[in-house]
């Protein structure tokens, strides 16, 4: 598993900036898709998924997949990535692209309380790649479904005029009953989070600006050894299906919960929005960890800023009701970040000198003033 992260990922970067045409394949062999077909290529890709779950009664080889069931209930969530508008290949792997792709459904999930399960993935791509290309793609989508325990069930291919656009859908089982909505945080509730924030976001921000720094000078080396947590938090996030196993082993069952994909702000809001209430976040408890902190300082933004608007973190935030909080304390990589007040008092990010500000783009420029 480590043996892809960051080191591999610095020599592919290397090898890209030298051999930008041939990035994908390998250095004496790619081939084109026109020499494979459709069913060649599918064979190619999906030859080596093997099922794992019992509950996949057909995979890939049919018209449709089999699922069974039995007394749980389905979990289904779908995503669509764009090359161009949700990546970008010049500082993302492919293998990486596919592993994430897969994450942040796995996540979803997940940020139901449930177990992903099964996936469909469908692309289109232009003859700008290699089938050595889309074979690194599904290299990382599988090993991805290999950790999780979830199984490639089928897909669709297609060509595009341009670039790559790869769209998973994945279903997930779950108990009825310990299903958590977005929509039932209460007055009183305490907001908690899953591991720490801003990383990715900080991560992002390396990545730029070595590109930027290329672009101005191609034979440059990217210096990237140093930041080898906040890349990974970026190239190579998980998935927090672990938290349904350790909330049901201190026996709390949140009360509304959600993943943070696009910053911790605006999850916070949906959250109160969707239970119609307001809510009190204090600055100083938000987990950010302490190279991000160092790095958020050298690119001036307050750090809290990476967490709150970064994103792509996928961690979980939820709300627990009071009774459960002593159960909570005990848990290592749980914090507890504020609480959930009536919808009258809105949604306040209160600072660490108590300033008490709008969850809102307005309060992130009365933060930026505090580096400058
Ligand atoms: P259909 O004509 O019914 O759409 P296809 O020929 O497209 O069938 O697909 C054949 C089988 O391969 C199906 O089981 C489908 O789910 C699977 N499949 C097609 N494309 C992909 C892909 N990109 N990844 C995984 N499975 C795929
Ligand atoms: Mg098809």
């Amino acid at each position: 598993m480590n043996n892809f992260v960051v080191k591999k990922r610095l020599s592919k970067l290397t090898m890209y900036n030298k051999k930008q045409k041939d990035q994908h394949s390998t250095p004496d062999h790619r081939t084109e898709l026109s020499e494979l077909g459709e069913f060649a290529l599918i064979d190619r890709l999906t030859k080596r998924v093997k099922i794992k779950n019992p509950g996949t009664l057909k995979g890939i080889g049919d018209d449709a997949a089999v699922i069974e069931l039995k007394d749980k209930v389905l979990l289904l969530s779908t995503d669509l990535l764009i090359e161009g508008v949700h990546f970008d290949l010049t500082y993302m792997p492919l293998k990486h692209l596919g592993y994430k792709a897969a994450v942040v459904n796995f996540s979803d999930i997940a940020a139901m309380n449930g177990i992903p399960k099964q996936i469909t993935v469908s692309i289109a791509v232009s003859n700008r790649f290699s089938v050595e290309a889309l074979e690194e793609l599904y290299g990382g989508i599988l090993l991805a479904c290999e950790k999780y325990k979830v199984d490639l069930v089928g897909g669709d291919t297609s060509s595009s005029v341009k670039g790559l656009m790869i769209s998973i859908t994945v279903t997930g089982e779950a108990v009825k009953n310990e299903i958590i909505y977005r929509n039932g945080a209460k007055e009183g509730d305490l907001l908690c989070v899953t591991g720490d924030l801003g990383a990715a976001y900080i991560g992002l921000l390396i990545l730029e600006r070595e590109k930027q720094a290329y672009k101005a000078d191609p034979d440059m080396q990217p210096e990237l050894i140093d930041y080898e947590y906040v890349l990974q938090r970026q190239l190579k996030p998980e998935a927090r299906t672990d938290v349904y196993n350790l909330l049901k082993g201190i026996g709390v069952q949140p009360t509304s919960m959600i993943d943070i994909s696009d910053g911790l702000a605006s999850e916070i809001l949906h959250i109160c929005k969707e239970s119609g209430v307001g809510c009190k976040l204090y600055e100083e408890k938000i987990p950010i960890d302490t190279q991000v902190r160092n790095l958020a300082m050298e690119f001036r933004i307050v750090p809290a800023v990476c967490a709150l608007s970064g994103g792509e973190d996928y961690e979980l935030l939820f709300t627990i009701n009071q009774r459960d909080v002593e159960k909570i304390r005990l848990v290592q990589g749980i914090s507890i970040i504020g609480h959930i007040v009536p919808k009258s008092e809105g949604q306040k990010l209160i600072t660490p000198d108590g300033l008490s500000i709008d969850l809102t783009a307005q309060g992130w420029d009365a933060m930026r003033k505090r580096v400058s």
